[in-house]
């Protein structure tokens, strides 16, 4: 039997607690894939599982880290053999399966996929869910057909990871990009991600009118809540606006009028699920269009004793960018 280092979240009579201490094998749950996972990182969703503020974890114990990049260590699955560097994300990982923030992790074949060529496994980390989120909503608005010939695209909060890799991917692909955020001191941080504006997030706070002046051709939302409202209400003629995330919150106070007369569309974007395909598109992308200068320059690399810290100020908005977590 072999024991690792892992962090848990356990839920007994003691109550729902996060810490740090060891799993054996014996422990991992089904799959065809060993790994000995080498980098982590931290979502926002690992922050609510970490402090329970959300109902993220689904068993117990868990090892959280809805992320983890690795080296194959066992396989039977058709696509993966021992020596392989693999990319795992979304899937349940971190919520009903098993997580990244251990030395072990064992799964399907069916929700890997091989590490991109051009990133290191730290790099991959580094754009995690959150770039892999940033991306599929570039994708979802060029689906939808729109270019930066129309006009300017907005992120809100544009600082926390999301954003960041957001920010980064558009303005590489030629938008205009404005970046909503509450921290003015992060200014330099996003222009020098490619920013052309920064827009104080005060501006967007406060309930407005149904229709506003028409400010954005497009969106990358990862707010929700007032923030998205006025973004709709902000949005031009036949644009349209990517929601993938809550940091404010999940409701949506908003009318009908941007849809109904400015034929502005809301496009839902979630990177859970496995489709691979999707996400074999995604990550080719990250690799080919995410400058790796801007990569590190976004990300922190902390060691695994920071970790339940640092996941604890994600949830109150502290973290820029993203945070790699080195686990080997
Ligand atoms: P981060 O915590 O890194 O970033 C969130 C940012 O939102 C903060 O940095 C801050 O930016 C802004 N923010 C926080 N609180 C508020 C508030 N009250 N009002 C307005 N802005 C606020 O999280 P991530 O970037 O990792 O994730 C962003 C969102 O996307 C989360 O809700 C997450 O759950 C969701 N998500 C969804 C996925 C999906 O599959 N749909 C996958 C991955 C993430 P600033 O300081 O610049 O204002």
């Amino acid at each position: 039997m072999t024991v690792f280092e892992a962090i848990r979240i356990d839920k007994d009579e003691a109550g729902y607690r996060a810490g740090y201490g060891t799993m054996s094998d014996a422990d991992l749950m089904p799959g065809d894939v060993d790994i000995d996972v080498t980098h982590s990182t931290i979502n926002f969703k690992d922050g609510l599982a970490v402090t329970g503020k959300a109902p993220i974890v689904r068993r117990f114990p868990m090892i959280p880290g809805v992320d983890f990049a690795g080296r194959v260590t066992a396989s039977t699955h058709k696509d993966f053999a021992p020596g392989d560097l693999v990319v795992a994300g979304g899937c349940g990982i971190g919520e009903t399966h098993l997580g990244g923030w251990a030395q072990k992790a064992r799964l399907s074949g069916d929700w890997l996929v091989h590490l991109p060529q051009g990133l290191s496994p730290a790099q991959a980390m580094a754009i995690g869910t959150a770039g892999l989120t940033a991306m599929l909503c570039v994708l979802t608005l060029e689906r939808f057909g729109l270019t930066p010939q129309q006009g300017t695209v907005v992120v809100t909060g544009a600082s926390g990871g999301v954003g960041s890799v957001a920010v980064a991917l558009l303005a590489r692909v030629g938008w205009r990009v404005a970046a909503v955020t509450g921290r003015p001191e992060e200014a330099e941080y996003l222009k020098s991600l490619g920013a052309a504006e920064i827009i104080d997030r005060a501006e967007l706070s406060a309930p407005g009118k149904p229709l506003q002046s028409q400010r954005f051709a497009a969106g990358v939302d990862t707010v929700g809540s007032v923030t998205l409202a006025n973004v709709l209400s902000q949005t031009q003629f036949d644009g349209a606006v990517a929601a993938c995330g809550n940091a404010r919150g999940m409701d949506l106070p908003a009318s009908v009028a941007p849809f109904i007369l400015r034929g502005v569309s809301l496009l839902g974007v979630e990177a859970v699920r496995p489709r691979l395909a999707q996400r074999r598109e995604a990550w080719a992308r990250l690799a080919r269009d995410l400058d790796k200068e801007k990569i590190d320059r976004m990300s922190q690399t902390i060691p695994i004793s920071e970790t339940l810290n640092r996941a604890r100020s994600i949830v109150d908005g502290k973290v820029r960018g993203r945070l790699v977590v080195e686990i080997a």
